[in-house]
C-alpha cells in the first residue's frame, strides 16, 4: 500500500469519527450552508430572521386564523416555507417560517420565528398576542361563521360587513338578534361558539410538529 493511500485512508477514516450520525444530529451548520454532512435531511438552513410585513395589525388576524388566512386578500391559499437555523442536543429546532400568499397579485408575506423548545409557544413572537375575533376582518369572520356552522350569519357578515369588532359589539349589547333579524336558535349557536375553549379561534394555533 503506497503512503499516499495509508494517508486518504487516515483521512476519511477521522471524517467519519468526526461527523458520526450523532454528531450530525446535533451540528448547526454555518449559515446558509446546505451540506450532506451537516444535514442528511437536506433541510435549508438559515439563521432566524424577518421578511415581508411585520405589522401587527396583518400578523395578529393571521396567527389568530391558524396561518391559514391572508390578511389582505382574506384567500386561504398560503405557502409555507421553513428554514431550521439551528438544532440543540436534545432535539429542539428553531429557525424561520415563512409564508407567502399565492393569490394572483397579492404578493402578501411574512415570517413568524420560531423555537420548538419554547413551551405553550413556538412562535414565540406572539406569545403576548391579544387572541380572537375581536382582531378579524370582515374576511375572517365570514370563516369563522362557516367553521361554526352558521351560513345565514355568514351571508349578514358579508352584507354588511361585520367584522370581528362590530360582531363583538353588537353582541354583547344585546342587539344582534334584532339588527340582524335573526332567531333565537341562531343566536344560542352564537354564544355557544364564543364560549367554546378554542371558540375565538378559527383553527387551533402552537400545534408541536
Ligand atoms: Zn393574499
Amino acid at each position: 500500500m503506497s503512503l499516499k493511500r495509508l494517508f486518504s485512508r487516515e483521512g476519511s477514516r477521522k471524517g467519519v469519527v468526526d461527523y458520526s450520525a450523532r454528531r450530525s444530529m446535533i451540528e448547526t451548520p454555518p449559515p446558509g450552508h446546505l451540506t450532506d454532512r451537516h444535514d442528511p435531511h437536506k433541510l435549508i438552513w438559515k439563521p432566524q430572521s424577518s421578511k415581508g410585513d411585520q405589522a401587527d395589525e396583518s400578523r395578529i388576524p393571521f396567527f389568530n386564523s391558524g396561518f391559514t388566512t391572508c390578511p389582505k386578500c382574506g384567500e386561504c391559499d398560503v405557502w409555507r416555507f421553513e428554514e431550521t437555523a439551528g438544532i440543540r442536543e436534545n432535539g429542539d429546532t428553531y429557525g424561520t417560517e415563512t409564508f407567502r400568499c399565492q393569490t394572483k397579485g397579492c404578493k402578501w408575506k411574512t415570517s413568524f420565528k420560531y423555537d420548538n423548545g419554547v413551551p405553550y409557544c413556538i412562535h414565540f413572537e406572539a406569545r403576548a398576542w391579544p387572541r380572537g375575533i375581536h382582531f378579524y376582518p370582515v374576511t375572517f369572520m365570514m370563516r369563522w361563521c362557516e367553521r361554526h356552522g352558521l351560513d345565514n350569519l355568514k351571508h349578514q357578515v358579508f352584507s354588511r360587513n361585520i367584522d370581528g369588532d362590530a360582531f363583538l359589539t353588537l353582541y354583547h349589547s344585546g342587539q344582534m338578534k334584532a339588527a340582524l333579524n335573526l332567531s333565537s336558535k341562531t343566536v344560542s349557536k352564537v354564544k355557544k361558539a364564543l364560549e367554546q375553549r378554542d371558540g375565538a379561534l378559527l383553527t387551533k394555533t402552537n400545534k408541536k410538529k
